[in-house]
């Protein structure tokens, strides 16, 4: 299997979770945003995954267009977060994907959420999930010398145990901070599909 036909799995297993999770991700935020959370996120994934056609070149390029295509089809304030970080962080897999290109991806990706988004740990947002799953990551790979599926995997678990911490927070960043301390007690839906998208990756990886 080549690594574009990978590529390729994990848009569809994303597209299709993300559409499964469309109003679960919905509810999450018509509790503390403004509901569109499931649409902004099945459609951007659903437009990625109609146009596999056009994902053609090498392996950065393929996952440059997917950040280019959830800019224009996302909207929001998830939309520019995840497409911009995906388009940026595209360019550390242009020798392919390996052990080591993946953890500089992941944390090329991690830092420009921050640096767009401007959010902390425990702003309650993606943020919170993404950094101990990237940090998880780099550090079973790096410090641990374990397998990649087992650093994803274990990147996977914190990235749950971010989302959560989301809950208790009070928001700081985007829509939610609208509500200060009626954000307590509502896990945060970017932090969430996060996680669902890893959880995918994880799962074709497997
Ligand atoms: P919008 O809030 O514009 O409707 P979405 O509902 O698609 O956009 O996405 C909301 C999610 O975006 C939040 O749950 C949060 O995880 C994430 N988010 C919002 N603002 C920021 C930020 N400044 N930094 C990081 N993540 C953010
Ligand atoms: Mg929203
Ligand atoms: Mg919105």
């Amino acid at each position: 299997e080549t690594q574009r036909e990978a590529v390729l799995a994990a848009i569809d297993a994303v597209a299709e979770r993300l559409s499964a999770e469309k109003s679960y991700l919905t509810d999450l935020d018509s509790a503390i945003g403004d509901a569109d959370h499931g649409a902004n996120m099945s459609r951007g994934f659903g437009a990625v995954a109609e146009k596999t056609d056009e994902l053609d070149g090498d392996i950065d390029d393929v996952v440059k267009t997917v950040g280019t295509t959830l800019i224009s089809e996302v909207g929001g304030a998830s939309g520019p977060l995840y497409g911009g970080s995906i388009m940026f962080a595209s360019q550390e897999l242009e020798g392919g994907i390996t052990a080591e290109t993946s953890v500089a991806f992941a944390e090329a990706y991690l830092d420009k959420v921050q640096d767009r988004g401007d959010a902390q740990i425990g702003s309650k947002t993606m943020v919170d999930a993404l950094t101990p799953a990237v940090h998880t990551f780099k550090k079973s790979i790096e410090q641990d010398d374990l397998p990649p599926l087992t650093a994803l995997a274990k990147a996977v678990d914190a990235a749950e145990r971010g989302v959560n911490f989301t809950v208790p927070l009070k928001a700081k960043k985007g829509r939610a901070s609208y509500l200060d301390w009626r954000s307590v007690g509502h896990q945060d839906p970017g932090a969430t599909s996060t996680l669902f998208i890893m959880e995918e990756l994880l799962d074709v990886a497997s």
